[in-house]
């Protein structure tokens, strides 16, 4: 399989706007904000990789949790009350990167 752009930010080779790093899940600014706030939460571990919700399995299936986890605790820090969490899943769903993530969108700013 080919490096997606987000192994790519994970492995340092190109530049994202981070703003949540703990040793499992990073969070990072979407080049193109669909609202005031759109973070991206990605499971850094290799253990954790899966491409998307669809191809979800017993050993992937604790991930998404993980990065819900992280944008409950993200917001918390921020103090934004209210947002939307999103996965696109699959190509038809609108998925254009094959590495897992959660879109996080709030009209509040950080
Ligand atoms: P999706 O449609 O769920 O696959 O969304 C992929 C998201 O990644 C889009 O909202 C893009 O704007 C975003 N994106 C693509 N490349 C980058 C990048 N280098 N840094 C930050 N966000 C990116």
């Amino acid at each position: 399989m080919q490096p997606t752009i987000f192994h790519k930010i994970i492995a340092g080779e190109i530049p994202a706007d981070i703003v949540y790093d703990t040793d499992e899940v990073l969070g990072f600014k979407d080049i193109h904000p669909q609202a005031p706030t759109h973070i991206l939460f990605i499971a850094k571990l290799e253990k954790d990789f899966v491409s998307s919700i669809i191809d979800i399995t017993d050993q992937t299936a604790h991930v998404p949790t993980k990065l819900i986890q992280a944008a409950k605790d993200f917001a918390s820090e921020k103090g934004i009350t209210g947002y939307q969490l999103k996965f696109h899943c699959g190509k038809d769903g609108g998925q254009e990167v094959f590495f897992l993530h959660l879109h996080f969108l709030s009209q509040q700013s950080l």
